[in-house]
This record gives C-alpha cells, structure tokens and sequence, in this order.
C-alpha cells in the first residue's frame, strides 16, 4: 500500500481480509460489511495504532487477526502462513498472538479465580510445567500473589485490566492485539495502564496491535497508524506523518473532532499524552 511496502517478513499479514455479518431477524435480516477488504501488516516489535470511528471496524480487524473470527475472503498470515489454509499455522497463532479487550469486566469469568484464570491457556494448549506461573504473572502486572485466590469482583477496573493482560502474557505471546485497553478505565488510571503496556513491550519485545480512538495515546505509543473508515484503511503510514499531515480527508475530519496533538490546529500535546511522555520517558532515561 505504502511507499516503503513490501514490508520484510511481518509477523502477521492481513491480505485484503473480507467479513460480513448477518443482523436481524426476519424481515429485518441484512447482511452488514464490518470489514470489506484490509491489508495491514504487523512488524516483530512493532506498534502499529488502528483508528477510526466507531462501527468502522477496528475490533472486527482485531478479531481476525487474534483467530476469533475467520474471513470471508483474503488471508490471515502469521509468519508466513495462511491459518487458514496451512495445517498447524492457526495453532501457532493461537499460542503466539493474544488480545486485550476493552471491558475487563466482561473478558474475565466471574465465577472463576484468579489463579484459573490466569492458567486456562496454559491449560487450553496443553502445558505441563505450570507450578508458580501464574504468581509470576501477576508480579509481572504488579499484582501480589494474594490475589491469585480472589475473583475478579474483589479488584478495580484497573487491576481487572492489569489481569486481563496478565492473562494475555501467559503464553509468552510475540503479538497482543489491544482493541480500546485503556478506554472503559477512569482516566486517572489510564496512563499507568499504558505505562505497563509500554514496559512490558520494551522488556518482552512484544509487537502489538493497538486499536484506539484517543488519537494523542496513539501517537505516543504506536509506530504506524492506520485509519479506518467504513470498513476500509483509508490512510496508512508512520505514526507521526499520519498524525501531522493526515493526506485523506477522512483523518483530517476524524483528528479535527478531538482536540489533541494530532488536531491540525493543535500545535501542543493534551495533558494526559504529554504526561504520559514525560514520565515514561523519565522512567526510561532512570533505568
Ligand atoms: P469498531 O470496533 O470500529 O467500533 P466493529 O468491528 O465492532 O467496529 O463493528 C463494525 C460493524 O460490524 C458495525 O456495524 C457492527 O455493528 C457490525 N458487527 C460487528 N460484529 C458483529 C456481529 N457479531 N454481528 C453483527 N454485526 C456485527
Ligand atoms: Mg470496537
């Protein structure tokens, strides 16, 4: 799509990837194009922001590209491989690709612990050795073991956020789709969520697919920005160029509705992007 395309061995490519939903019953039945054909290629290591309003397809693009939802038409391919054409491939995607929704109210079962939350994948895919790994998990969320006899109704929107991730960590995953991980969240606890998201990826040298529409978090955090309209990526390229000099008409209307960094007009960070810059950077340059 972009100048620099071909991009050398993505992690996971989507190839003019296709799907449509049935809604309604009866005389109201119709079918609803959610998602009408999206290349995006995903870099080891690399960030790349899906933005766009809502209904225009980000979490329906996530889905497929974690293996929830199977396409209509084009291909979904994790290192090479078609998951859905090549024996093993959608195996290994399930095992190396993981996502974080939203809600964590929601994603996590109520009726279940801590701890067989935390384990279940480790139980889905069939491994062995799983003695201390989810205490090593919640540390590495910053959580304490005491948790891991507790239900998810025992903590705050952010803890519950900070155990979806953990959960999403437990099979050492290479790419973790992140479809709105901060926006169901106070804002207070906000930045210090996206502050583990980027600790995590610095430590684990994950690559993630972060789906967004606070435009400012977007360019703090993301590599490459693709935007969506309507089912399609109307606009794709380095976070900064996207957000600067959108090209398409689309981003520009999108970026002008919210104040921020990437408003055209807007020559300063928002408060909670800048913020959030500042610290982590302190916290970088300190360690
Ligand atoms: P976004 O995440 O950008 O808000 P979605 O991918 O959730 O967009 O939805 C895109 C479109 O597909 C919307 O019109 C939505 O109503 C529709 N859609 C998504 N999932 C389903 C589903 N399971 N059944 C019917 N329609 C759906
Ligand atoms: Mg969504």
């Amino acid at each position: 799509m972009g100048a620099e395309d071909p991009r050398p061995n993505p992690l996971l490519d989507l190839r003019g990837v296709k799907k449509s939903f049935l809604s309604g019953g009866g005389i109201r039945r119709r079918t609803v194009v959610a998602v009408s054909g999206v290349s995006l290629s995903i870099c080891p290591g690399e960030t790349v922001g899906l933005v766009g309003e809502s209904g225009s397809g980000k979490s329906t693009v996530g889905r497929l590209a974690v293996g929830l939802l199977r396409p209509d038409e084009g291909a979904v391919v994790f290192k090479g491989r078609d998951i859905n054409a090549e024996r093993g491939a959608l195996d290994e995607l399930r095992r190396r690709v993981s996502i974080v929704f939203q809600d964590p109210h929601s994603s996590l079962d109520p009726r279940m612990r801590i701890r067989r939350i935390l384990e279940e994948p480790l139980r889905v895919q069939k491994v062995r050795d799983i003695a201390g790994k989810a205490a090593a998990a919640l540390d590495r969320v910053g959580l304490p073991a005491s948790g891991l006899n507790k239900f998810p109704h025992e903590f705050s929107g952010g803890q519950r956020q900070r155990i979806a991730i953990a959960r999403a960590l437990m099979l050492d995953p290479v790419l973790v789709i992140c479809d709105e991980p901060v926006s169901a969240l106070d804002a207070s606890v906000q930045a210090q969520i996206l502050n583990l998201l980027l600790d995590l990826r610095k430590h684990l040298g994950l690559a993630y697919l972060f789906i967004s529409h606070d435009l400012g978090v977007v360019r703090h955090v993301c590599d490459r920005v693709a935007v969506m309209y309507r089912g399609e990526i109307v606009e794709e390229g380095p976070a900064e160029a996207v957000c600067t000099r959108p090209r398409h008409d689309y981003t520009r209307r999108l970026f002008d509705a919210i104040p921020g960094p990437c408003a055209q007009s807007g020559k300063t960070a928002t408060e909670p992007a800048a913020k959030l810059r500042e610290k982590h950077e302190k916290a970088v340059g300190s360690g």
